[in-house]
């Protein structure tokens, strides 16, 4: 940031924190985004319009009540579950892709940055915030039509808004035989915001960003642009595939500030005749390292055509009650204590699951060549609809005594992963946010989190490379590091670790902050850089 910007930025912050009701004077922001695209906006000259101004300007365009700059609504849009966080000048909610245009070009005269955001729900990774102070936020909660569910192809064409949970229940209601991919944000977190953070799932669309294309965007001088042969007048495959003629233009819009999204194709999977899952476990570093190259190449000659999670102990155990009883504690856990909580817990100290997708026919083979795969490495067990049903029925009636605990918390366990390969959204899974603290009013924004996600090769060697230079990092910040190996890609695999601390404790979220920069100084020069940073970065 060049001194003059610097000192545009100081002056909005102190005036934002002041001044409640004064106009605040917003100076020219000179930064530009990663393409530079901004330069594009046609009202970049200094205007020095108040914020004020522009309120009124888009209370004329999309009505006063979408239109929110008063303290209470800032502080709301400015809360996160990082160390830092920035505080918006405005917020806006528009109903439709002209009054995006209208804001755009608002945003232009009155040399306000615009960040969009779809639910606002990056938890841990800046969640609504802007990446500066002062910017205008153009929250598109409520542009959330499911425009269309195309069931003989397979796609739904969705709006921002549009969350996983909705368009989970949409599919049941209408009876269509399609699923989609979901993640383990819960049922409130979009799918378009996800995506254009890269974000990924479980099942055989889990790379989210490459099953998505046709995107409508709002680009900052305020026209519309169209992905692919979504651009080409009369073309019929827009919906289908995602390129059109020359440069695949839909990557500039994922993780940047290039243009607001205001429309999108995503690809859904047909009903499976099955889906099974299949798990396993080791407490040997040398047989994790084995499993996630057998996993590597298993996925490259299709055998498992879904993401598979190959957690660490921490990582299980963060969402069940046994940690949240350490939480006490602000020391991170022993291997002593580890051991004896993964085997309450029935778990090892790398756990493995995924799914198989396809006829019973597919399915049983697949089953087949996995077993085969695993031999001479790991016993692996597979579970089906029925066999999860039951489990959970089962565990339910039994006797309250510790000893069953293992059961009980397997069965859990395994019932909430199941629904996620069988793409039902859950909140069952955002008890992870709260493994060290579990703020009073039971929210994730309230929590404090942060995620360092590297990418590495999908090989053991990697992988064991990286855990052994991440973790001994965290416990030496006083903190547990939960793990998750994910090979997205057939090649690669992203690490999801993450630190969760106490954010009304000054001393710690301090403690998180150099945690964080330490971690990702190391992921760095190992070469494994992280898939996608905070908004806040
Ligand atoms: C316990 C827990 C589990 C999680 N599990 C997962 C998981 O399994 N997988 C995963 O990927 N994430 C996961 N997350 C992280 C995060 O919560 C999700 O990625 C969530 O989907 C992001 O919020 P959102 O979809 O509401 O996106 P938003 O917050 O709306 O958007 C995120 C960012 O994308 C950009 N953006 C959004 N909309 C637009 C638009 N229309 N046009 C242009 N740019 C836009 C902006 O930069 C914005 O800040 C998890 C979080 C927690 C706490």
């Amino acid at each position: 940031m060049n001194p003059t910007t610097n000192h545009a930025y100081s002056a909005i912050q102190g005036n934002l924190a002041n001044a409640s009701n004064e106009r605040i004077i917003v100076e020219r922001m000179t930064e530009t985004d990663p393409l530079n695209l901004a330069g594009m906006i046609a009202g970049l000259q200094p205007v020095g319009a108040t914020v004020a101004k522009a309120a009124e300007w888009f209370a004329a365009v999309i009505g006063k009540e979408h239109v929110l700059c008063d303290d209470a609504s800032r502080f709301e849009y400015s809360k996160s579950t990082l160390p830092r966080s920035t505080t918006p000048a405005i917020i806006v909610r528009p109903g439709s892709v002209s009054e995006v245009q209208q804001i755009v070009k608002g945003a232009s005269i009155f040399g306000l940055k615009p960040h969009a955001i779809s639910r606002g729900k990056n938890w841990g990774y800046g969640d609504a915030c802007a990446q500066r102070d002062g910017q205008l936020i153009v929250d598109l909660r409520r542009m959330n039509r499911i425009v269309e569910i195309n069931e003989e192809l397979a796609y739904a064409v969705i709006e921002p808004g549009v969350t996983q949970g909705q368009l989970a229940e949409e599919l049941l209601a209408q009876g269509a035989r399609l699923m989609l991919d979901v993640t383990g944000a819960g049922p409130d977190a979009s799918i378009v915001g996800n995506i254009l953070q890269r974000g990924f799932g479980h099942t055989p669309y889990g790379d989210r960003v490459a099953h998505s294309c046709n995107y409508q965007v709002v680009l900052p001088d305020g026209t519309i642009k169209q992905t692919g042969f979504g651009d080409v007048t009369g073309s019929n495959v827009g919906h289908v595939y995602p390129y059109g003629n020359g440069p695949c233009t839909q990557g500039l819009f994922a993780q940047s500030h290039a243009g607001i999204v205001t429309r999108m194709t995503i690809w859904l999977m047909p009903h499976y005749e099955r889906v099974i899952g299949f798990g396993f476990k080791t407490n040997e570093t040398e047989v994790f390292a084995l499993i996630v190259d057998r996993i590597g190449q298993l996925r490259r000659d299709g055998t498992i055509g879904s993401v598979v999670h190959i957690a660490n102990d921490i990582r299980v155990l963060s969402t069940q009650r046994t940690m949240k009883e350490h939480s006490d504690n602000r020391a991170p856990l022993t291997a002593v204590e580890r051991a004896a909580m993964a085997k309450e817990a029935g778990i090892g100290q790398w756990n493995g699951l995924g799914g198989l997708y396809g006829s019973r026919r597919i399915v049983s083979a697949k089953k087949k060549e996995i077993k085969k795969a695993f031999k001479d490495i790991c016993p692996i067990r597979f579970f089906c609809k029925w066999q999860v049903r039951t489990l959970k029925r089962v565990s339910c009636h039994l006797p309250s005594s510790t000893l069953f605990d293992p059961v009980r918390n397997i069965s859990t366990t395994i019932a909430d992963v199941y629904d996620l390969l069988c793409g039902t959204p859950s909140n069952k899974h955002l008890e992870g946010a709260f493994c060290r603290n579990r703020p009073k009013s039971g929210e994730v924004i309230d929590a404090g989190l942060i995620w360092i996600s590297p990418v590495i090769p999908c090989s053991g060697k990697d992988a064991k490379r990286l855990v052994s230079a991440m973790a001994p990092i965290a416990n030496g910040h006083g903190f547990d590091l939960p793990i998750t190996i994910s090979p997205v890609t057939p090649r690669s695999a992203v690490c999801v670790t993450n630190i969760c601390f106490n954010k009304l404790d000054n001393d710690e979220s301090k403690r998180a902050s150099l945690c964080y920069k330490d971690l990702s100084s190391a992921i760095n020069n190992l070469g494994y850089p992280p898939y996608r940073k905070a908004s806040t970065d």
